[in-house]
């Protein structure tokens, strides 16, 4: 730590945004750059963790060099702090090293008070304007630094305009706005007990101390453990001169993405609005005109401004998110940053930048998070269903996404709605941060007020979730818990659809539909697939998962879970009778009208996935698990065995276990009913004899024994296995390679690999049973207690979901130092959940694992995570 609390923009970079914070560091940037930044200074992040430190106070060598630097500060400008007749004014704006839209409040127009007000107004020549930039003051340091509610401020303001018959607020005269300033300096009084601060200094003091104490205002709060950011980096507060764009008609304020945020399309994309100033343009108060306006009222200022763009875009490397004010058409840059933008347009502007030869393909696969992917992993609305579905409003697609819930009208209605295992849409006439909870919980979000840079919309793309904005045709009343669209009342309660990407509003629930991978996505996922070196399998138990997975880039199938072939109407029937079986030859009758049926899986299976390896799975779970739970099944199974209710019934009581994930499935089923495996085994031989005499030479199954704990169990299990194989390429006269291996997810397994692996041909880890069995967490009960370890600390995540490292990575690795010592050629992978699960992904590349297997859904987060891992 350094004793120099405070920089001058002239004295930051880029580089120094844990201590500037990502705002401070930028100005300070663009000021070194040579864009027009109004000059100011930056008080550090390492001040705001001291004042906490210190009693929330502001020491006084702090204050000596805060008092310093505005002293610069004013000969750099030509103004003074306390001039009354040309004054000084800067804004007070917070700034942590991650940007938190809207979470922390900016101060306007500092340093006017009832004198220097005059001053403004003469030294302008504009009243109107240094009454306007009064009353923003009074009101934004009542708010930001006392705490006076804001409403108390908006009430004064829009009795005012009803009482002058006008509708918004740049049609207020500088009379009104005395007026106002009279009102809200009472306002001041009444809440505080003091007169309105009227000493500059003082009043940047409370500012600052304002701003470094909304570091800790839960709703920043919630932002930062919402998004894994720490509570100790603390914020920077930036000093800065005033630029006005509430001077009047040539002046104005705007924001812009040098890219579109919703697609990633490479077009200047902003809304600006002239004679305002600040937040007007996000707050939702005037609908913002689109910044392609901008060109035709000052062409020259727009080019200008267009460079800036450019130029910012290639410093960083990066799509910005520039704010902007232009002062009587002169044009100053605010702010910069990389644009929030959702998972579309991520990939979109990583591939254009890799085309455009900015970065690297490394970088641009680097910038994009495979968290984040799921969102577009997700199904879209059902184009047919869509058709025919009545669209009540339209309003801007400020976030893409297909989402349908019941309406309601209150962040912690959908809160409760959504514990309630309902699904939901917030509808808002604008979002605050007060809603972050309920927009967490809701599955989308309609405001109809707000432009595409509103709250609501840019929150909403951080979480990916589905977002119509500034929906003005849907009149919501809030308070009574309406929405008139469209001739139709929607009441708290009503389902309602949201298409994110056309910003309609649909009445009722809309069938969706699974996403392909195509356009920028597909291109991108090609980058990532020369970059990576860890295979990518999909687990895929019928034919219609193969495809899905291979329209996601699945390299095979790495687990097919044959019980789920059970589960068929006809089929389970004939599973019952097997299971129920009292004799070797029921059993094997059973087993005989299930052969035709899993030989036609595996065919299909196998024709879906054409060269790429499959492995199968053999039965794995309790046999209870497919036994008749109601009466009527029961009796109904009783009749097609030719047996008693009660006969059955004390059967399925039999195989009750106490403890059936621990009890008798997996190989040690096998073992007691060899035949099962047998059959299964058959299947899998036949169907890749029937696929390679249509010409499929390649074919390969890979046949996987579960649940294996002792080498010599896995022998046993084994030989049945092959005695039936050899038995099929006897009867057909004709063979197939296959492979043999086991899943390993029994601690014992792991540590005595080496013995297995000299039968084995590959491993597959089965991390949940592993992450099970090495805990002796009961994956189904787990969840009840595992979120008290999560809230204590003592876990970051469940196992479950980020595989443990030190304990049941280490389990992992044992078995793979053992294994391969025994069989260097033995394959390995892993089929648990863990596999598309990206942290875990990481470490399965850094173990060198030949593949991962997961849900059809999750490959390109696999394959993103694996590609990331490689770099
Ligand atoms: P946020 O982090 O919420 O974006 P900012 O500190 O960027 O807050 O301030 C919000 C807005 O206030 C800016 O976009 C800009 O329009 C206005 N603003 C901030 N500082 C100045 C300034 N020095 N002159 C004019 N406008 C300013
Ligand atoms: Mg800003
Ligand atoms: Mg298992």
């Amino acid at each position: 730590m350094t004793n120099k609390y405070v920089y001058d923009f002239k004295e930051g970079s880029k580089e120094m945004k844990e201590l500037l914070g990502g705002k401070g560091a930028n100005l300070a940037e663009m000021s070194n750059e040579g864009f027009p930044v109004p000059p100011g200074f930056t008080i550090t992040t390492e001040a705001c963790i001291r004042f906490f430190n210190e009693g929330e106070i502001l020491w006084d060598d702090l204050k000596k060099e805060i008092q310093f630097q505005l002293e610069n500060l004013e000969k750099t400008i030509g103004k003074s702090f306390s001039d009354k007749s040309n004054p000084l004014l800067v804004s007070v704006r917070s700034g942590s090293v991650f940007s938190m839209p809207g979470m922390m409040d900016t101060i306007l127009n500092l340093g006017l008070n009832d004198v220097s007000v005059e001053g403004l107004a003469k030294s302008t020549g504009n009243e109107r304007f240094a009454y306007d930039s009064y009353r923003r003051f009074i009101q934004m340091f009542s708010d930001v630094a006392m705490e006076i509610p804001k409403v108390r401020f908006d009430h004064l303001l829009e009795k005012l305009k009803e009482e002058r018959e006008v509708e918004l607020d740049n049609e207020l005269s500088a009379e009104d706005l005395k007026e106002l300033v009279k009102q809200y300096k009472r306002v001041y009084l009444e809440e505080i007990g003091k007169e309105f601060p009227q000493e500059p200094i003082n009043q940047l003091e409370l500012s600052v101390i304002a701003v470094f104490k909304s570091w800790r205002n839960p709703r920043a709060v919630i932002y930062r453990k919402l998004h894994n950011i720490s509570e100790n980096l603390g914020t920077a507060v930036n000093i800065q001169s005033m630029v006005y764009g509430n001077m009047g008609e040539t002046s104005g304020t705007g924001v812009a993405f040098t890219r579109n945020p919703a697609n990633g399309e490479n077009a200047l994309y902003g809304e600006y609005l002239m004679n305002a100033q600040g937040e007007d343009v996000v707050a939702g108060i005037r609908t913002p005109e689109p910044i392609s306006h901008l060109r035709d009222i000052m062409p020259d200022l727009y080019d200008e401004f267009v460079g800036y763009c450019d130029k910012l875009e290639h410093h960083y490397k990066d799509m910005q998110d520039i704010e902007f004010t232009i002062e009587n058409g002169k044009l100053y840059v605010l702010q910069t940053r990389n644009g929030k933008r959702t998972i579309e347009a991520a990939i979109t502007v990583a591939t254009d930048l890799i085309e455009e030869g900015l970065i690297t393909k490394e970088e641009a696969i680097n910038r994009v998070d495979p968290y984040q992917l799921d969102q577009i992993l997700h199904p879209t609305f059902d184009e047919e269903k869509l058709a025919e579905a009545h669209c009540i409003a339209t309003g801007l697609g400020a976030s893409p996404g297909a989402a349908s819930g019941r309406a309601y009208f209150d962040a912690d209605d959908v809160v409760i709605a959504k514990q309630n295992g309902e699904k939901c849409i917030l509808v808002r006439g604008e979002t605050s941060p007060e809603d972050i909870e309920g927009m967490v919980s809701a599955e989308g979000i309609l405001t109809s007020r707000g432009g595409m840079t509103s709250h609501a919309a840019v929150v909403a793309r951080g979480m990916g979730k589905c977002c119509v904005a500034g929906c003005s045709e849907a009149k919501i009343n809030e308070e009574e818990k309406v929405m008139r669209a469209g001739g139709i009342v929607i009441k708290e309660g009503d389902y309602i659809s949201l298409d994110g990407n056309t910003g309609k509003v649909y009445l009722g629930e809309i069938a969706k539909v699974q996403p392909t991978l195509s356009g920028n996505f597909g291109k991108f996922m090609e980058y990532v697939d020369s970059v990576r070196t860890m295979g990518v399998r999909a687990n895929a138990d019928t034919p219609k998962d193969a495809k899905q997975g291979l329209t996601f880039g699945a390299e095979g199938i790495g687990l097919c879970r044959t019980e789920h072939m059970f589960f068929g109407e006809e089929r389970i029937s004939f599973v019952r009778r097997m299971i129920m079986a009292n004799t070797l030859e029921e059993r094997k009758a059973a087993l005989d009208k299930l052969l035709p049926v899993q030989r036609q899986d595996f065919y299909e299976l196998y024709k879906a996935m054409g060269d790429r390896p499959v492995t199968v799975r053999l039965l794995d779970p309790p046999l209870h698990e497919f036994i008749p739970t109601r009466e009527k099944d029961i009796k109904e199974l009783a009749e097609s065995m030719n047996i008693s209710f009660q006969n059955l019934k004390d059967r399925i009581a039999e195989l009750q276990e106490t403890n059936p994930m621990l009890g008798h499935r997996g190989c040690r089923l096998a073992v007691t009913y060899p035949e099962i495996y047998r059959m299964q085994a058959r299947a899998i031989i036949e169907a890749a004899i029937d696929i390679k005499e249509e010409g499929y030479e390649a074919i390969l199954p890979e046949i996987m024994i579960p649940l294996v704990s002792h080498e010599k169990e896995y022998k046993y299990v084994k030989a049945e296995v092959l005695e039936e194989i050899e038995d099929v390429f006897k009867e057909r006269n004709n063979k197939v390679n296959y492979l043999i291996g086991t899943m390993l997810e029994v601690p014992r397994a792991a540590i005595t690999a080496d013995k297995i692996a000299e039968e084995a041909e590959f491993f597959s880890f089965g991390t949940n049973d592993l992450t099970q069995m090495g805990f002796g967490f009961s994956r189904d009960d787990a969840g009840t207690f595992l979120s008290d370890y999560e809230e204590k600390g003592i876990f970051e995540s469940s196992p479950f979901e980020k595989i443990d490292r030190d304990g049941i990575g280490e389990l992992m690795k044992i078995a793979i130092k053992l294994g391969k010592e025994a069989n260097p050629d033995i394959k390995l992978g892993i089929c648990g959940e863990h596999g598309g699960e990206p942290s875990s992904v990481e470490f399965c590349h850094m173990l060198g694992l030949d593949y991962v297997s997961c849900s059809p859904f999750r490959i390109p987060i696999a394959k993103l995570a694996a590609a990331q891992a490689a770099i």
